[in-house]
């Protein structure tokens, strides 16, 4: 306990008051005066070597404490705990040496941005992401996609779940396999098949990979593919590759650097729930880039060669994919839906895709 003076903004009455500090509530009693506030909404003065604090209350309660013994003040707040606590996470936020370190750290990330490029920089970055961000972001995409392109799946439950079982033990031979593990990664993301419906043309036969290891896969996909699964296979590996390496999360973080640089920075909650609401226009807008797209189609050349299928296999699907799409005289497909560019659908089957994949099944 503490006493100091309250004055409400309104009088220049100052009322002696007690402060006691308890369970991130501050309690102010005196003659007339008695709040309840959060601790962790005030504006804690600075710790100074001289002079009293002032306290200044938020606008909708209004006025102040002052504390004339500075240090007794201090010793207070220290007593209670708080010196290392959440009033810290205050503190900084509102300190201008945090600010000025926001702003180094800014600078160094766009001179970095130039030296270096914004794939390296966003895989340092990525690396201070939890990911349990990712699965909240891809919750949140997963919800929106239901509520705009998905309906429930019809593919009977035992076929969900022996494909399931395929994919998991395909990804098996691969990660107990001659390399120990796949592609040098420590531990292997959680991932997740759910099988829905397209509502429409969009997302249309399709895999798609979300951040945080939800892959949607479409009924039309699996009845596109429904005499080979195998092909199927091919298209699920290539999509845990996105799940693997965090592609989803990537991209989001590539779009929009500083500002999760400076929430993390600031243990501020608002810029990453900035990120969480407008992440299913984002990724809705962006495609994966050609270095993932690669990197995702190592992996299922890798998936698929530990369990001896030819990685061509997948020109099947470019071929019947295609075949489903009205063409221009060209063969190029028209009216190709621009949503989505994550789905496996709008990868093209480049030229370079191609010989990889044919390489990789003639050693
Ligand atoms: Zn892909």
């Amino acid at each position: 306990m503490i006493t100091a003076l309250y004055f409400d903004g309104r009088t220049a009455l100052a009322r002696p008051v007690e402060l006691r500090l308890h369970d991130g509530r501050l309690r102010v009693s005196g003659e007339g005066v008695a709040l309840d506030l959060d601790a962790q909404r005030l504006d804690w003065p600075e710790h100074q070597r001289h002079g009293p604090r002032v306290l200044v209350l938020p606008d909708d309660i209004g006025g102040q404490i002052h504390c004339a013994d500075g240090g007794a003040w201090d010793h207070w707040l220290a007593d209670q705990g708080h010196r290392h606590g959440r009033l810290g996470v205050v503190r900084m936020q509102q300190s201008w040496r945090a600010t000025l370190m926001a702003v180094a750290l800014m600078l160094l990330l766009v001179g970095l941005m130039f030296t270096h490029g914004l794939p390296l920089i966003a895989h340092v970055v990525l690396g201070m992401v939890p990911t349990s961000l990712d699965q909240r972001v891809g919750e949140e995409v997963f919800e929106h996609m239901e509520a705009h392109w998905l309906s429930p799946s019809q593919v009977p439950v035992q076929q969900q779940e022996r494909l399931r079982e395929q994919l998991r033990s395909a990804m098996a031979r691969v990660n107990h396999g001659d390399h120990g593990r796949d592609h040098g990664e420590a531990d292997a993301p959680a991932w997740e098949l759910r099988f829905r419906r397209s509502r429409d043309k969009m997302p249309g036969a399709n895999a798609l990979a979300l951040p945080g290891g939800v892959i949607v896969v479409t009924d039309e996909l699996v009845a596109l593919l429904h005499d080979r699964e195998d092909v199927l296979l091919g298209v699920l590996a290539h999509e845990m590759g996105h799940v693997r390496q965090r592609h989803g999360m990537r991209m989001l973080v590539q779009g929009s650097l500083l500002a999760i640089a400076t929430g993390l920075l600031f243990n501020d909650a608002g810029s990453v729930v900035g990120l969480l609401s407008s992440a299913p226009l984002l990724l809705g807008q962006m495609a994966y880039s050609r270095d993932m797209e690669r990197d995702a189609d190592e992996h299922a050349i890798a998936v698929l060669q530990a369990n001896r299928i030819e990685p061509m296999v997948l020109a099947v699907l470019f071929e019947r994919l295609q075949a489903g799409q009205a063409t221009t005289p060209d063969g190029v497909p028209e009216d190709v839906p621009h949503d989505w560019g994550i789905g496996f659908s709008s990868h093209p089957p480049t030229k370079e895709r191609i010989e990889r994949l044919k390489a990789a099944s003639h050693p």
